[in-house]
């Protein structure tokens, strides 16, 4: 499974632009490589309304690399932790992972919002 470990400065440059997992390929575990990509195309076309391309381009680094960047962070925690093996932790983990199974929808709905709860 490969990422980009060091961010990109920008998703575009000069008149090019760059989205999806060209811009900033994650891990899969958090499910949001292929959402990453659709809300940047949502972006790019919104920041395209009017004016030369070369102009808005730097609007949509601006709009999207924050998030994009936080997303394949966490994303990198979240593959850490499914990948260690020790049996100890791995037990620990199993049973972390029922009790927050248990919990209400509501509660891992608010741990996610940051990421599910975007609007363009
Ligand atoms: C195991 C796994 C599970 C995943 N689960 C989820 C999930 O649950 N939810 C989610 O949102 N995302 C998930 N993803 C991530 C998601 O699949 C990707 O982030 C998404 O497909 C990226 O879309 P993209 O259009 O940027 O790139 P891609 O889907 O890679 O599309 C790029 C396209 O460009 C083509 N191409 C490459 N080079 C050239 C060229 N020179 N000329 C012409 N065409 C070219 C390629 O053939 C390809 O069709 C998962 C990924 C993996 C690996």
């Amino acid at each position: 499974m490969y990422e980009l470990t060091r961010p990109l400065p920008a998703y575009h440059f000069g008149p090019i632009a760059i989205l999806g997992d060209a811009a900033h390929p994650m891990t899969p575990d958090l499910g949001q490589g292929g959402c990453q990509a659709i809300e940047d195309a949502v972006v790019l076309a919104q920041v395209l309304e009017g004016g030369a391309v070369r102009d808005r381009l730097p609007a949509f680094t601006a709009a999207r690399h924050r998030r994009t960047v936080t997303i394949v962070r966490q994303s990198r925690r979240m593959a850490r932790v499914g990948q260690l093996s020790t049996p100890l932790v791995v037990s620990a983990r199993t049973g972390a992972m029922r009790l927050v199974g248990r919990l209400p929808a509501r509660f891992t709905e608010r741990a996610l919002s940051p990421v599910i709860d975007w609007r363009p």
